[in-house]
Parts: C-alpha cells; sequence; structure tokens
C-alpha cells in the first residue's frame, strides 16, 4: 500500500516537472518565432538604420568645464550669461553653434521623415500581422520615438564647478544648452548689438550745427526753468525721448535743458515739458 503510494508521488512530481518544463519549452518557442519572424527583423533593422543615421548626422554634445573660486560662487553662476558672453565676443564661436544647431534641425527632420515613412509602412501590414509578433513591432516602434524635438536636444553641456584646495569640497552645477535656448540667447545678442549700433548712430548725428540751431530756436533758454547763460547755466541740448527708448536725434526730438534741469529728469521724460514756447 505505502509502496503505491509512493509510486503516485513520484508520478505526480514527474508531471508537474514536465508540466513547468513544456510551459518553458513552448515560451522560447514563441519568442523565437517572434524574434526570428521577417518582418519582425525587418522592423527592427529599419529602426537601427533610422537610429544611426541620426545619430551618425548630428553634433556631438560639447562640453565646456568652468572653474568657480568657491561654492557661493558656483551657485551664483548664470550658465546663460556665461554662454552670452562668450558668444558675444567670439564671432568664430558663435557661428559654429549656429550650424551645429542647424546640422542638429536638419538630422532631426531627416529622422523624423524616415520615421513617418516607416510608421506608415507598418501601418500597412499591421493587421496581416499574427497578434504577438504585432505587438512587439508595435512597441519596438513606439520606442524608437525617443527623440521629442530638435529644439530640446543639447548642443553644448556647460559645468560650473568648485574643488577645495585639498578636494574635500567638491560642487558642480550642470546646464544644458539646447537648439532652442540658443537661437533665443542669439536674438538676445544680436537686438542688443542693434541697439548699440542704433544708439551710437544716433549719438552720431548731434553735430554742432544741428545743436546751434536748436538753440537758436529754443531761444537760448531752458524750455523748463527758462534758465539762460546769463543766469550761469550750463545749457544742454537733450533728447525728449531718450536714444536708449528709442528717441531720435531730429529737430522734433530735441529740447534746450539747462544742467540743472537735464540732470534732474533723470530717466524720466514727458513730452508736455518738450513744448517748446
Ligand atoms: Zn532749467
Amino acid at each position: 500500500m505505502e509502496a503505491l503510494g509512493n509510486t503516485i508521488l513520484f508520478l505526480i512530481g514527474i508531471g508537474l516537472i514536465g508540466a513547468v518544463i513544456t510551459v518553458i519549452v513552448l515560451r522560447i518557442t514563441n519568442q523565437n518565432k517572434i524574434f526570428s519572424s521577417p518582418q519582425y527583423k525587418y522592423f527592427v533593422s529599419q529602426i537601427n538604420t533610422i537610429k544611426h543615421n541620426y545619430d551618425a548626422a548630428r553634433p556631438m554634445v560639447r562640453v565646456i568645464n568652468v572653474n568657480r573660486n568657491s561654492k557661493a560662487q558656483v551657485e551664483r553662476f548664470n550658465h546663460e550669461q556665461h554662454l552670452m558672453l562668450m558668444f558675444s565676443e567670439n564671432n568664430i564661436l558663435h557661428t559654429q553653434y549656429a550650424q551645429m544647431a542647424v546640422a542638429l534641425q536638419t538630422a532631426y527632420n531627416s529622422y523624423i521623415c524616415a520615421y513617418r515613412a516607416l510608421v506608415n509602412q507598418w501601418n500597412s501590414v499591421r493587421i496581416s500581422t499574427a497578434e504577438p509578433i504585432r505587438n512587439r513591432i508595435d512597441s519596438a516602434i513606439k520606442n524608437a520615438y525617443y527623440v521629442q524635438n530638435a529644439q530640446s536636444v543639447a548642443l553644448c553641456k556647460l559645468v560650473c564647478s568648485y574643488t577645495s584646495p585639498q578636494a574635500r569640497t567638491r560642487c558642480s552645477n550642470a546646464f544644458y544648452l539646447t537648439v532652442g535656448n540658443f537661437w533665443r540667447l542669439t536674438k538676445e545678442i544680436n537686438s542688443g548689438r542693434v541697439r548699440k549700433q542704433r544708439a551710437e548712430y544716433e549719438r552720431s548725428l548731434m553735430t554742432d550745427k544741428l545743436r546751434y540751431q536748436i538753440l537758436c530756436r529754443d531761444k537760448h533758454r531752458c524750455v523748463i526753468c527758462g534758465a539762460t547763460q546769463n543766469d550761469g547755466v550750463k545749457l544742454h541740448v537733450d533728447h525728449i525721448l531718450p536714444i536708449y527708448e528709442g528717441g531720435k536725434t531730429t529737430y522734433e526730438n530735441l529740447r534746450t535743458l539747462c544742467e540743472r534741469c537735464n540732470l534732474g529728469k533723470g530717466k524720466s521724460y514727458d513730452y508736455t515739458d518738450g513744448a517748446y514756447n
């Protein structure tokens, strides 16, 4: 009786082990079926080609290291300002970055094009594909869309760091310059340049002749307080709308002010004050 019981237990054990092995073997066969299916192989190789082409075409992320003398300096470090200064002082470098940004955008555009074509191709055969294979290709294609957009891809990594003399304290602060941020900074640098150039131009228009014409028109007196040189004040010819706020060096935008009124007005201006009488 006991021997029979043992035999039954033994058979059940063998049966369980057999079942487990069968499940494992079936799974492996299934996986192999997916991986060796021509469709799966085709789409995976297409995805790899697209990714490879993109990685080969886009510029490498440059790394810029900046050292500071204290932890506080690292914390205060303004990465964007540093980059703006770097670019505005070095035109060649700025041009290089602009070329990198364009190259990156171009590489990205072709990547997206190829990716969309692949998705279309997949959609046209998707329904006729066996479900397990279909699921695998679906997720492979979904994962291939790994670049959100070129604007958010970095051109450089700017690392500001501080290391104490005995290397006891070390801290750093990293910043990625994306294509989007690069164009924004470029715009700021350029508009600053344009503003500066315009201001220089407007100042150059202020000739002695024009200055004299304005003084004559205003009868050699301050248009605000009426003081003249006879009162011992120095007369200035002033821009009513200041140059840095877009004012021009024209007859209409100029007026005579005494030194006190001119310095007293600071940055404020008033058109009614500029009315001539
Ligand atoms: Zn005055």
